[in-house]
């Protein structure tokens, strides 16, 4: 045997993949889906994941395309039908018209989000990012070697980024902002004067992009959704718009999203998808044509009922001493400042609460410290008025045990 010592295979790898940490939102619904499979009966609230099933009509186009053989590499950005569903989806529904070769589909949104960033950033580029924000956006940046430039916000701001605030963290190497409406993890919308007042500010900055993470757009019910290109359409040329039919149609697991920008930056999204993954899934590509395509009544349906379990959960948990809460605007998250209830419970922080929820309380959430904000915690509404009402019973028990 040789006698060469070998350093422990974590201090070998490179210094990128140590820098970056794993996604605590699908660490955290893991780690709770692993105790349900042990037998624990808890109530995940963790993931943000529709628990609907796809609509019947875009299971059956997925069926049929398996039959038909449609089984091969597609093009990479994405097959002509689905950019052309995309193009029609963004005219019909945002009045925003783009070409199919302004259109890239990626393996949902996080790919399309991540090529992004890699096309455009150079190491030291800085990234604004409003607090709180989607836990993947500041880890994303740092592995395409940028800086994420966090903007704190408050519930006086509802939580979204000001134009105040965004104009005083713009610096000669901001490179990016990311905007994200409604927003996860706050459940917030931008109205139009809010996304004007943005939009006037980086109307002086030719380098700034925008990225604009849409893809709650149609979970929706205070306020209308708009793009900052629905008040600024001369900021197309650096506009990046990113959506998808995950959250719409239930369909997560199929991993369908696209980016609609410029062509320039849509070739590069697409050569390093062609260097690193190809194209997305061909017959979940097939899925996502009908789900834009066809009016699916199932989508209605699901709005309406994240809409009454928003207003059922919201009761509740204000009901709860020491939960401070604003009502969300959309999204099927609602974001609670527990920091009164972790002083009065003598709590150390957000992830120690939602620790002791999940072995105590037996119900999984997400400390907002992951998501830029310490103190809170994310609940997700992605479970029916019958799981909610248990969820709402076991935190008060859980509280009033530790008071
Ligand atoms: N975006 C969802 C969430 O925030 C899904 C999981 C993820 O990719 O973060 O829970």
């Amino acid at each position: 045997m040789s006698s060469v010592r070998h350093k422990p295979l974590t201090f070998m790898l490179s210094n990128k993949i140590q820098s970056i940490h794993p996604s605590l939102t699908l660490t955290i619904a893991q780690k709770a889906s692993d105790m349900v499979a042990k037998g624990l009966d808890v109530i995940l609230l963790s993931l943000g994941e529709p628990d609907f099933t796809t609509p019947l009509t875009v299971k059956e186009a997925a069926h049929l395309a398996i039959e038909s053989n449609m089984t091969y590499y597609t093009p990479v950005d994405g097959t002509a039908a689905l950019k052309e569903a995309i193009c029609l989806k963004l005219s019909r529904d945002n009045n925003l018209q783009y070409q199919p070769n302004e259109i890239i589909v990626s393996n949902g949104c996080k790919q399309a989000i991540f090529n992004t960033l890699y096309s455009l950033l150079n190491p030291g580029d800085e990234v604004i990012i409003g607090s709180p924000y989607w836990v993947s956006y500041p880890e994303m940046v740092t592995a395409c070697d940028g800086t994420p430039i966090f903007v704190q916000t408050t519930l006086e701001d509802r939580f979204l980024l000001t134009a105040k605030k965004l104009a005083q963290a713009i610096t000669p190497k901001t490179k990016m902002v990311i905007l994200n409406s409604p927003a996860n993890p706050s459940g917030q919308n931008y109205n139009k004067e809010e996304l004007q007042a943005i939009a006037d500010l980086l109307i002086h900055y030719p380098q700034i992009f925008i990225c604009s993470d849409d893809v709650y757009e149609t979970i929706l019910w205070e306020g209308k959704y708009f793009n900052i290109l629905n008040v600024a359409p001369e900021l197309k040329p650096r506009t990046i718009l990113v959506n998808g039919v995950s959250k719409s149609h239930a369909m997560t697991g199929w991993r369908i999203g696209y980016a609609a920008a410029d062509k320039i930056l849509i070739a590069a999204l697409k050569k390093i998808q062609s260097q690193t993954t190809s194209n997305p899934c061909s017959i979940s590509q097939v899925a996502a044509t009908a789900a834009l395509n066809q009016h699916c009544a199932e989508e209605h349906y699901m709005q309406q009922e994240y809409k009454r379990r928003h207003e059922f959960l919201f009761q509740g948990l204000r009901s709860i001493p020491f939960f401070t809460i604003l009502p969300s605007q959309g999204t099927f998250y609602l974001w609670v400042d527990i920091t009164k209830a972790l002083e009065h419970l003598n709590i150390a922080n957000d992830f120690v609460f939602a620790e002791q929820l999940l072995h105590e309380g037996l119900v999984s959430i997400v400390p907002g410290s992951g998501f830029g904000m310490p103190g809170f915690i994310r609940i997700s509404f992605t479970a029916d008025i019958p799981i909610l009402t248990k969820a709402i019973e076991r935190i008060k028990a859980f509280i009033a045990k530790n008071t």
